[in-house]
């Protein structure tokens, strides 16, 4: 683990009185709260829905005998590198004891393929060659066919010269120009391009490399994940706003960010419901549309590359989770999680049940399953009857023990506000720091100097975001955690302490 300080700092407390308004309750706000509020500043979180969470939230739901149960907007894997989460997350449970390994997460294709990731060595460059080698379909015959010098790209990652050489180019494109097999493309590329919710043919391929570098070739800890046993709200959600209130976070959900106006002196003055608070500082947390609606209402963030940066970010097509409740148990030997590949739009298939106590209790009492279906970026002219039927279709075709299975209960979420990825944005993609003093951004959307995704940014851009507005003030900074910021053969670039952080 490379640790990345950004700056000195003697004081473990700010040494006069200072506000800040955090705008977006997920794990990014949360994260810059925390940092906040643990250096003595007065915090007000913001959040528009009625919990905290965001898109790794939950939400209380009653199943038709009564009986209330948590729902999720679905299934999160909790991978072993993510060391910003896993800081934040020790603040609420020291051991991480709500976590549990999955042993394997297999990859499942047409006709009977099945790519295994367990038991691969954790260091790059030997977990990439065990499973070239174990993988059926590269053969030597297909992998004398392979374009060496664009699949050592993978293990070169270093951010300059990855994003400057591939950010132009789609990740199909770039996965094209490898020129693997069909089979083998489709089992190892096309599960792991999908899994950031951006279709291949609109995702920059140096976005593809840094996720490469950051889950695969570059990740020390192997690709093993965890998974809560117990629903969200009360493994994450419920422990941290409570620590948060524990701090003197005054939290407020069900509340919504709309301006932020210059006030007096270096205050900005921030609209929460109608309501206006003074703050020193002001972390945007928010979904992509809802930053860009408060930056389009704040005439007073008036810098032009600033507002044009945050006009261009954009949301990726939509997906689908949809949880059932299946009147019969899966096949004995079913993983709790695979992804799927290569049947309709299904990408993966989830046996709540089999990790999470909640559905196991119902499973246990009914005889039953619960089970969850995922498809990102699907195809936007798709109607919900037509994504029914392919995700159907897929699930009896990887497990046919559910035909002909009755659904006890079931509900189905549509949804798009995952962030876009396009060909050619990571140069005009803002980063935490803004040219506004005492405004900082904060989401699994923003640039980051160190490779991470998804909720790994989300924590570290929160981190980071605290850090950037108390910089000058020589408090010690919230430890930024990273897996090596260079590939193998990544190129050596000099940098300063300030390029270390943008
Ligand atoms: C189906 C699904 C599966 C996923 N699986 C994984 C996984 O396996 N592993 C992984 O690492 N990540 C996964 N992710 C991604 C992960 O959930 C996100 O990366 C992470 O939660 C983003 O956090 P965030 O704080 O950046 O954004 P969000 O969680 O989107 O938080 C932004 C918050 O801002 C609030 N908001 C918006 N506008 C306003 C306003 N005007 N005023 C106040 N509040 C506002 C929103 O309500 C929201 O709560 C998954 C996501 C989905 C949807």
């Amino acid at each position: 683990m490379d640790l990345t300080l950004p700056h000195g700092g003697t004081h473990e407390r700010i040494q006069s009185p200072q506000t800040a308004v955090i705008a977006g309750g997920g794990l990014a706000g949360v994260a810059a709260a925390a940092v906040l509020a643990e250096r003595g500043v007065s915090v007000v979180l913001a959040e528009r829905e009625s919990f905290l969470g965001g898109r790794a939230g939950a939400w209380t739901d009653r199943l038709a005998t009564g009986e209330s149960f948590e729902m999720e907007r679905g299934f999160h894997a909790f991978f072993r590198q993510y060391y910003n989460l896993q800081a934040l997350l020790r603040r609420i449970d020291h051991e991480l004891s709500f976590l549990e390994p999955l042993e394997d997460y297999p990859i499942l294709g047409p006709g009977g393929q099945v790519e295994s990731f367990s038991g691969l060595p954790n260091k790059p460059p030997w977990n990439v060659v065990a499973l070239t080698k174990r993988t059926p379909t590269l053969g030597l015959r297909e992998l004398m066919g392979v374009n060496g010098l664009a699949a050592l790209s993978m293990l070169r990652y270093e951010r300059g010269w990855t994003y400057g050489r591939y950010d132009d180019q789609t990740a199909g494109e770039y996965l094209d120009s490898l020129r693997f097999p069909p089979d083998a493309r489709r089992m190892l590329f096309d599960v792991f391009a999908h899994s950031f919710f951006n279709p291949e043919n609109a995702m920059s391929a140096g976005e593809l490399l840094m996720m490469f570098h950051f889950y695969f070739s570059g990740n020390p800890e192997g690709l093993i994940f965890d998974v809560s046993k117990r629903p969200f709200s009360r493994s994450i959600w419920e422990p941290l706003g409570a620590y948060l209130t524990g701090h003197g976070v005054d939290v407020r959900t069900g509340c919504t960010v709309s301006r932020v106006a210059r006030g007096a002196g270096r205050k900005w003055r921030v609209d929460l419901n109608g309501e206006v608070v003074e703050a020193d500082h002001v972390v945007l947390a928010l979904t992509v549309p809802g930053l860009q609606a408060v930056v389009a209402e704040s005439p007073d963030l008036d810098d032009a590359g600033f507002r044009l940066s945050v006009e261009g970010l954009a949301l990726t097509n939509p997906f689908v989770v949809w949880r059932l409740w299946f009147d019969r148990p899966a096949k004995p030997g079913r993983q709790p999680f695979a992804g799927t590949t290569g049947v309709g739009c299904l990408d993966n298939i989830s046996l709540y049940n089999l990790f999470e106590d909640e559905s196991r209790d119902w499973a246990r009492r009914t005889g039953g399953s619960v089970v969850e279906l995922h498809a990102y970026a699907v195809d936007p002219s798709m109607d919900e009857a037509a994504i029914r039927e392919d995700l159907l279709t897929a699930l009896y075709t990887f497990y046919p023990e559910y035909v002909g299975a009755g659904v006890i209960e079931e509900r189905y979420l549509v949804r798009r506000d995952c962030p876009a990825f396009a060909p050619g944005s990571h140069a005009d993609r803002p980063g935490v720091s803004t040219p506004h003093e005492g405004i900082a951004l904060a989401g699994d959307f923003v640039r980051l100097p160190i490779p991470s995704a998804l909720m790994e940014r989300a924590v570290a851009s929160g981190f980071l975001a605290a850090n950037h507005l108390l910089a000058s003030q020589d408090i010690k900074p919230e430890p930024i955690r990273s897996i090596p910021r260079r590939g193998l053969f990544g190129r050596r670039v000099q940098e300063t302490e300030a390029s270390r952080m943008r």
